[in-house]
């Protein structure tokens, strides 16, 4: 068969290997309940974190920002979609995180790819942790650099390869996430701001789960206080996680910055942000740093998970994050053991290949701080009664 022909028995295939993805249809906003195909179930998948995407606060200002500016941007920044709101968010989210200045991209998917095309070419070399997000490893490959994988949160592995890479008149990038986002773990930082600088690489940390969930007043896993800009060059944040609202920023100094601006094609070639979209942010940033609340009754709800899932012999990645992996091994396995807990009225989504390494998939338990405790106990009662062979091995 040559050409598309096989195009249906693809599709087939991966049905046939429980790797077949559907989507669900949910009825209004995201909460700790959703609609789901007209059943109202208990949400353990969002990334809502800080139960910002339907603060009424933060919706309001949206509304009031769309009858102000209008819905659509019109255009890119470059042409005539740049406008106040896009500059006063920026100007804010380069003092959330400490950093000379931020530019703001649509998503994070294209901030990653058009950060390292912007500063990789044919010759330069960007690092890769194994468990880096597709689009950071969308962006290694786009970019024409030589691609290295090294082994997850593996320092002495990196330095050998950083070691083996050095050439004088090359760029060296190394990438990784801040907060995993299929494991829940941290990127060693501590380790890796050292090894870059006898390298005389530059780091990017992408903190599209950190940002807003850790560390003083919400800043993530890079603390300003601690990691400079010229430690962390790089550092990008999403805004449609803890934030709530839609879209991502790059941070870091004046000339890295204008260089996105200048070379970035994800950012040149693309329509502007929608300005409610950037008022409604300013109002979720103001309640991320007030509202330490929802940090620390999201760490109990953690702690609380943690506890009752060991207690009854899950089996848990060393996590600290609101993404607490209980791994179940098979695609098919871990499909079944979602379907029983939505009989129940819990909605877990079960990860699997290629999202996940083989013989990994996993149900992916995210909390956010609009879960209450007992929501939590519910959920660790309706895990141990799912018998240990409920799916096929
Ligand atoms: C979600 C995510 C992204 C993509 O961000 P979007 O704004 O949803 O495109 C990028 N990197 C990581 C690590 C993520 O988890």
């Amino acid at each position: 068969m040559g050409g598309f022909e096989d195009i249906g028995a693809r599709l087939d295939a991966l049905e046939n290997q429980g790797l077949y993805r559907r989507r669900r249809v949910v009825e209004g906003a995201q909460g700790r309940e959703l609609i789901v195909d007209g059943r109202r179930l208990l949400n353990f998948c969002s990334n809502d974190y800080l139960g910002l995407a339907a603060d009424p606060r933060i919706a309001e200002a949206f509304a009031g920002a769309v009858r102000k500016w209008g819905v659509g941007a019109g255009a890119s920044h470059l042409v005539c979609g740049h406008t106040g709101a896009h500059r006063d968010l920026e100007q804010a989210l380069a003092a959330f995180t400490g950093r000379p200045r931020a530019l703001l991209f649509s998503t994070g998917y294209s901030a990653n790819v058009g950060v390292i095309n912007a500063l990789l070419s044919v010759g330069d070399h960007v690092f890769e942790d194994r468990l880096n997000h597709a689009s950071l490893l969308d962006g290694g490959w786009i970019s024409r650099a030589d691609f290295h994988w090294y082994e997850h949160r593996n320092v002495d592995d990196l330095g050998r390869q950083l070691a083996n890479s050095h050439a004088s008149d090359s760029r060296l990038l190394i990438v990784s996430d801040g907060t995993f986002s299929m494991d829940g773990d941290f990127c060693p930082i501590g380790s890796l701001v050292p090894l870059a600088r006898q390298s005389a690489a530059w780091i990017m940390i992408d903190d599209a789960h950190g940002i807003g969930v850790h560390g003083v007043g919400g800043r993530g896993l890079v603390d300003p206080e601690v990691y400079s800009t010229e430690d962390v060059p790089v550092l990008v944040g999403t805004l449609g996680k803890a934030f709530g609202t839609f879209g991502a920023f790059v941070a870091g100094d004046d000339a890295l910055i204008e260089t996105l601006v200048q070379r970035a094609r994800n950012y040149i070639f693309t329509t502007a942000l929608p300005s409610a979209v950037a008022i409604a942010t300013l109002r979720s940033l103001a309640i991320v740093a007030e509202e330490g609340w929802r940090r620390e009754h999201l760490a109990g709800l953690i702690s609380r998970f943690r506890a009752g899932a060991d207690e009854i012999g899950c089996k848990l990645l060393p996590s600290d994050t609101p993404i607490q992996p209980v791994i179940v091994g098979s695609a098919r396995a871990a499909l079944a053991v979602s379907r029983l807990l939505e009989d129940a009225g819990i909605l877990v989504t079960a990860i699997r290949p290629p999202s996940v390494p083989r013989d990994t998939a996993r149900l992916r338990v995210t909390l956010t701080a609009a879960h209450t405790e007992a929501d939590v106990d519910r959920l660790i009662e309706c895990l141990a009664s799912i018998p240990r062979d409920a799916g096929p091995a």
